[in-house]
């Protein structure tokens, strides 16, 4: 670690205490002994759950006349997260945005196409603060309504679609269908961070005719557009002049060794209104080696490889989603969309592979499971059952896909 990066971690955490969330948490460290890297590694980490427990306004760590706006993270589970923002902090994000759609060299004569939500959930209005800093025309549509998305999107003659990566799907197969590829303008795609593989990136990029790039972003941490890739697709490059990153192992927490694939941690280095130090992300992901071709200095790490909490531990063998796109993308007839039940009968384990595939159910399918199965066995180390349905027989979704569905517990 660099000195000044210590000098700014120090800052950092001297504001955070101004608050009372890292007041109370760090009550019992005495925070100006911390003068190396080790000595920060020894500060615990902190986690969504501790965030839902300062519901509502508890992470609010500057005087109430400085909050602008609030932002909340996605309750599926139990309390939301509210994320209080200062000008500045608003400020900053809009130019980590501006800097992704750079990245991408999207310009102020590209028309953003924005269909992330808006409202609570930072998304939609991240990617509009980005567009409108970099003065490119944005059209802020939101999500939903399929029909009137590619009305505009041909209308308008957008150039840049930033959505999910199953909304970009989504878009691409009811253009396919409709035949009015010809009427879209498409030049590049900005699709969220949830994990893809590479065959429902290759359809979308076909399908679109589009170069696509990663943005990363999570709301407890500004939201979309502290990391993107860039042209040369080789990982997406994070802004460490805002933020600290750190790759730990999942169970143990300790750091893995640069190259290896780990959980993402993340401390805020400017943040005023909600500061995080050490906060897991539950993404994982590795650091990826050596300087990319762009010249771009900031660090990459690789496109999200799944959540920490995704694994699943079949028989003893610990699956990855992003093993199982691998997988499938290499066995011709089988689509991107799957989806995989684990169901517990008759004392034992059961993983049910369903899959997409444009061949006719029936003979040509079955063989085409036994295929999977083997591959599944050969490759990930557990049998399979594999059953095949019709293309868009699986469901698709504006918001991120969820492809495992544990049934166990
Ligand atoms: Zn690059």
């Amino acid at each position: 670690m660099k000195p000044e990066m210590l000098d700014k971690i120090k800052r950092a955490i001297n504001n955070a205490v101004k608050g009372n969330f890292y007041k109370n948490r760090f009550k019992d460290i005495d925070i100006n002994s911390i003068n190396s890297k080790e000595d920060f590694e020894k500060l615990p980490f902190t986690d969504k759950n501790d965030l839902r427990e300062a519901y509502p306004l508890g992470l609010q760590a500057v005087p109430d006349e400085q909050i602008v706006r609030i932002h909340s993270s996605s309750g599926t589970t139990g309390t939301p997260v509210i994320i209080p923002y200062t000008k500045k902090d608003v400020e900053d994000w809009a130019i980590m945005f501006k800097r992704c759609y750079e990245t991408a060299e999207i310009t102020n004569l590209d028309r953003i196409h924005i269909t992330p939500g808006y409202g609570l959930w930072t998304a939609g209005i991240g990617f509009q603060a980005g567009a409108e800093l970099l003065g490119a025309m944005s059209i802020p549509m939101g999500p939903g309504n399929t029909e009137k998305q590619i009305k505009m999107m041909i209308d308008m003659k957008s150039t840049v679609l930033c959505a999910t990566s199953s909304y970009a799907l989504l878009l691409a197969e009811e253009i396919a269908k409709r035949g009015c590829n010809d009427g879209i303008h498409l030049k590049k795609g900005v699709i969220g961070s949830e994990r893809w593989g590479e065959k429902m990136r290759n359809r979308i990029a076909n399908e679109l005719g589009v170069q696509l790039y990663d943005i990363y972003g999570l709301t407890e941490v500004y939201g979309p557009g502290i990391g993107m890739s860039c042209k040369y697709e080789c990982g997406m490059h994070m802004w460490t002049d805002y933020l600290y990153f750190e790759i730990i192992d999942p169970k143990t927490g300790e750091l893995v060794p640069e190259g290896e694939i780990g959980e993402l941690v993340i401390t805020t280095l400017c943040k005023e209104g909600a500061p995080l130090i050490r906060y897991r992300t539950h993404d994982l992901t590795r650091l990826m080696p050596g300087k990319c071709q762009c010249g771009l200095e900031y660090p990459r790490i690789d496109t999200i490889l799944g959540r920490s909490d995704d694994m699943v531990k079949v028989k003893g063998t610990i699956i990855y989603p992003s093993n199982v796109d691998k997988l499938l993308s290499g066995i011709d007839g089988v689509s991107s969309e799957y989806q995989i039940m684990i169901d517990h009968l008759y004392g034992k384990d059961i993983l049910t592979l369903f899959f997409e595939t444009p061949l006719e159910i029936g003979e040509s399918s079955e063989k085409l499971e036994r295929i999977v199965v083997q591959e599944f066995k050969n490759k990930i180390g557990i049998t399979p059952i594999a059953k095949a349905v019709r293309m868009f027989e699986l469901p698709r979704s504006e918001k991120k896909s969820t492809r495992v569905f544990d049934n166990r517990y």
